[in-house]
């Protein structure tokens, strides 16, 4: 569990981190999702005690990062996967985290197994890594502890697509068996597929939040008709918004409504769906627009 009351963030007379709370439970994998620049790795460098708060309080497994013992046996910390000391080779990194900890060497071998890296590319010194490989690294030593809680900041970064889908099964997997996972990213479909709940950030607030289902149900619902435009003025008539979405219409009601609302004016369908994560993304767009700090390039 990870736990975040009223923390703000200034530096300076700028306020990174505007007054957020929230909670992360065990045995789900919490989204926190945001635009770059909206505040997610002060957070969680805060959560790590790594950035003091200018208020607030953020505690793990119930207390302050720093006040727990032996950290990394109760939580994985990925938060920069470019951290490590380059002239160190990826086993170095390892062995030296598990000496740290206390845990038998084979631990390091158990490791560069589950994450993939092969026996030639742990000897290799990091500042030969790829991004691919630091991140596949920054994993495994997060989870050298077998620590109950995960915090990883946009781990998929650098990861191509069957290294993402490693990634999340790895993540589907530790949640299932009851840990806490807490993991960023700047883009919605990279954790929507793996994520239970969603922590949606915007300049420094947090703008949305909840269970991904009920955040993707509120999103209203994609149609198709055999005469679009002449169903768009029946719903414009109805008083609900409509939008084209790739080859149908996006209207901000549930499906229920609109196939009674095409019923009762002869309508006929060909698609009537819960827009999910059209939806989602299009919400995700719309909270964080004007809240955004830097432009994301088209
Ligand atoms: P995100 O992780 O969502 O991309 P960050 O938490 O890294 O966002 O940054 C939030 C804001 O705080 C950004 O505008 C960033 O420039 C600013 N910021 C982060 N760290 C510092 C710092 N050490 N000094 C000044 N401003 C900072």
């Amino acid at each position: 569990m990870i736990t975040v009351e009223n923390l703000t963030k200034r530096y300076g007379g700028y306020t990174a981190v505007d007054d957020v709370s929230f909670t992360v439970r065990p045995g789900a994998v919490t989204g926190f999702l945001g635009p770059n620049g909206a505040g997610k790795s002060t957070c969680m460098r805060i959560v790590c005690g790594l950035t003091p708060a200018t208020s607030g309080r953020a505690t793990v497994l119930d207390r302050p990062y720093a006040a727990l013992p032996n950290p990394g046996r109760h939580v994985g910390v990925l938060l920069d996967a470019s951290a490590q000391h380059a002239g160190r080779t990826g086993r170095e990194v390892l062995t030296l985290g598990a000496v740290t900890m206390g845990l038998a060497r084979t631990r390091v071998e158990e490791l560069l197994d589950l994450v993939g890296l092969t026996d030639a590319e742990a000897g290799r010194r990091i500042g030969n890594y790829s991004l691919g490989m630091r991140q596949r690294l920054g994993i495994a030593h997060a989870l050298l502890g077998d620590p109950e809680v995960l915090i990883l900041d946009e781990p998929a970064n650098g990861l191509d697509p069957a290294g993402i889908r490693w990634m999340r099964t790895l993540l589907r997997g530790y949640a299932d068996q009851g840990g806490t996972v807490l993991l960023s990213s700047h883009l919605l479909h990279e954790i929507e597929v793996v994520a239970d709940e969603l922590l949606v950030i915007g300049r420094g607030k947090i703008v949305a939040r909840g269970p991904k289902n009920e955040l993707m149900q509120a999103t209203g619902t994609t149609v198709r008709s055999t005469d679009d435009p002449a169903f768009e003025r029946v719903l414009a008539d109805a008083g609900l918004q409509s939008v084209t979405d790739g080859d149908g219409l996006r209207v901000s009601a549930d499906p229920a409504e609109i196939g009674a609302l095409a019923a009762r004016h002869g309508v006929v369908l060909t698609l009537l769906a819960p827009a999910g994560s059209a939806g989602l993304e299009d919400m995700f767009l719309r909270l964080t627009a004007a809240d955004a700090r830097e432009e994301v390039p088209a």
